[in-house]
């Protein structure tokens, strides 16, 4: 994932003796904002506040005379414990115990407005004023080779912000300077102007449109994953064969039906197993925070004419991947069905005729393509519409994207090209 859009690069900082008290007054008062925004955020027995704006409103100027920080980083200490009571309050809704944040861990929020990151060295903000800070290098004939070489002194990427850490047995100053490829920059300014409300910050999902005839799994990315005419075929064949054991009536027959069963059945949830293994690793190679398929009972109702069987490897798989992811990053979540495969995902217009079988024609826009793709595609972008209503999602943002074949599309229809490729 060398071309992933964002990556971290620690870099260890030549910090001169007499600086480092600034250092570490620096985290102090830092930390100070954030526990003070965390008790103002936590103060009510059953009720906490999460918006960004109103905690800078309330606490900003109280802390910038409590402490000698440049307004860059209260704001940053307010904003870090605003993210922290929000994630408590999901862990809430979820019916997880959790307790008003804390923070004594030694780390300190920098961005380019209260750092500069140079070739070999930064510059970073202090009550004192501003620090000079060497960076303790890899040789440069090695450099190459390191992720300092590769993303920090490459051109394609752009340091944006960073953490400022502190490793107490070594004694050592440690920048993590966060990294985001150009390509992003639309949509990173885009995020600045919505993160001054609540928004912090944007998510990316995967929609799956999941199919009783052609590809099993299609993916918003124009993955096709497994032949669902496969499965249906090698239900078909264990069906004739327990139809013709079941004629014979004999003892031994129905044992063997039984066994045939259990047989195929083992080989059904294997299958389903491979399947859902090859979904999750698209959604690590598209980079999402975010699974999303139609819902379950939808499922059930839309396959109602087709098998029993069809209806139970559906909702077996989305359990799988649900069981998968759940130790992982990676969430999953349902939408709505209605419609999603008559709507056409370029321009919004539905109608029942925009689709036959597996082509899809927009009678609007003339917008061509496979049907199953173009489902996909409308199930990431309900669930985008469903976080723009304000309806929380899982991974807690208020504004979404959704990952599409050669890049990404936010729900406003910006379109962010990508250099991932595949
Ligand atoms: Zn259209």
């Amino acid at each position: 994932m060398d071309d992933a859009p964002r990556c971290t690069v620690p870099i260890k900082l030549d910090v001169p003796g007499e600086s480092r008290g600034d250092l570490h007054q620096t985290k102090d008062q830092f930390l100070h904002c954030a526990n003070r925004t965390s008790d103002w955020a936590w103060r009510y027995d059953d009720y906490c506040i999460t918006s960004k704006s109103k905690a800078e409103k309330a606490l900003y100027g109280e802390l910038r005379e409590e402490t000698n920080l440049t307004a860059n980083l209260v704001q940053k200490g307010i904003r870090r414990a605003i993210e922290a009571v929000t994630g408590g309050v999901e862990k809430l809704k979820q019916g997880e115990k959790t307790s008003q944040p804390y923070f004594d861990s030694w780390s300190v929020v920098y961005d380019k407005r209260s750092a500069t990151f140079n070739g070999d060295h930064a510059t970073l903000s202090t009550p004192n004023g501003r620090l000079t800070a060497e960076y303790v290098l890899p040789p440069k004939d090695e450099r190459e080779d390191t992720p300092f070489g590769r993303y920090y002194a490459s051109d394609d990427w752009d340091a944006s912000n960073a953490t400022l850490q502190y490793d107490e047995q070594a004694d050592e100053f440690y920048l993590h300077v966060t990294l985001k490829n150009p390509d992003y920059k639309v949509e990173s300014e885009h995020q600045e102007v919505e993160s001054r409300d609540e928004a912090p910050e944007n998510g990316v999902v995967l929609g799956v449109d999941l199919n009783v005839t052609g590809a099993f799994a299609v993916t918003s990315t124009g993955e096709f994953i497994g032949s669902a005419d496969s499965l249906t075929h090698k239900r078909d064949e264990y069906e004739r064969r327990r139809g013709r054991l079941q004629q014979t009536g004999t003892r031994s027959a129905h044992l063997t039906i039984q066994s045939i069963g259990s047989r195929f059945l083992d080989w059904s949830l294997d299958w389903l197993h491979n399947r859902a293994n090859d979904l999750i690793e698209e959604a690590h190679n598209a980079d999402v925070d975010g699974i999303i398929f139609e819902n379950l009972d939808h499922i059930r109702e839309n396959i109602a004419n087709s098998s029993k069987f069809q209806q139970w490897t559906s909702v077996t798989f989305v359990e799988l991947v649900e069981y998968k992811v759940e130790s992982t990053e990676l969430f999953v979540d349902l939408v709505n069905p209605a419609y999603t495969s008559q709507r056409c995902s370029y321009c919004g217009f539905t109608h029942e005729d925009n689709r036959d079988d597996k082509h899809f024609k927009c009678q609007d826009c003339g917008y061509e393509v496979n049907a199953d793709y173009n489902a996909a595609k409308n199930i990431a972008v309900r669930y985008c519409g469903y976080i723009h209503r304000g309806q929380k999602s899982r991974g807690g943002w208020a504004t979404s994207q959704l990952a599409l074949k050669s890049g990404t599309l936010n729900v406003n229809g910006d379109y962010t090209p990508t250099k991932l490729s595949g």
